[in-house]
């Protein structure tokens, strides 16, 4: 998968997608944003060593609007909402775990963006145990002790099933504890 700033395109094998821009970052990676929709939008970072997508939802502007996060309303019924500011006023904290935040070969973009142009929006507030995990494609990593112990982090006590606040200022854990998990898990 390559990305041409001239024409803003991104292209695979197949297709290729309009972003709104584009910035080439050191060696072959780069990022872009994607406006899918009204009230979304998507951070797409490559990596060339990765060979992997990592994909962040924003209702606007990445990192200076809301995250967007998949709720899963039960029965397959999937649904779009902004992940609301955490009271401690970090926006990383409140989207940890919750925002859609995730790796993806490259090829299912399209596929991953078709089916969120697709998806209603819901007024359910997206919190750690609403939101859509496991494999699917709109779906986020599940809770599992492996991501988070490997992360070093104490947000995730296996056996417990609980869930700790997310913020550095709550715990002085990491400011993404997601993002960290993921990184660290595919470099093992
Ligand atoms: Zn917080």
């Amino acid at each position: 998968m390559t990305a041409v700033p001239g024409t803003r395109q991104l292209v695979g094998e197949g297709w290729s997608l309009r972003a709104e821009r584009i910035e080439m970052l050191q060696g072959n990676d780069w990022r872009a944003v994607i406006g899918v929709r009204r009230g979304l939008k998507l951070l797409v970072t490559w990596s060339d060593q990765g060979q992997e997508l990592d994909v962040e939802a924003w209702a606007g502007e990445p990192e200076e609007t809301e995250g967007v996060a998949v709720v899963d309303m039960g029965d397959g019924d999937i649904r779009l909402a902004p992940v609301p500011l955490c009271s401690c006023g970090e926006r990383g904290c409140g989207n940890a775990g919750i925002q859609l935040s995730k790796w993806l070969p490259g090829e299912e973009l399209p596929v991953l963006i078709e089916l969120l142009r697709e998806l209603p929006w819901t007024k359910t507030i997206p919190i750690p145990s609403n939101v859509l995990r496991g494999n699917g494609l709109a779906a986020i990593e599940d809770l599992d002790a492996d991501t988070f112990t490997s992360a070093g982090s104490y947000l995730y006590a296996p056996g417990t099933g609980e869930i700790f606040p997310l913020s550095p200022r709550h715990l002085g854990g990491p400011l993404v504890a997601g993002h960290r998990g993921r990184r660290l898990r595919r470099l093992r």
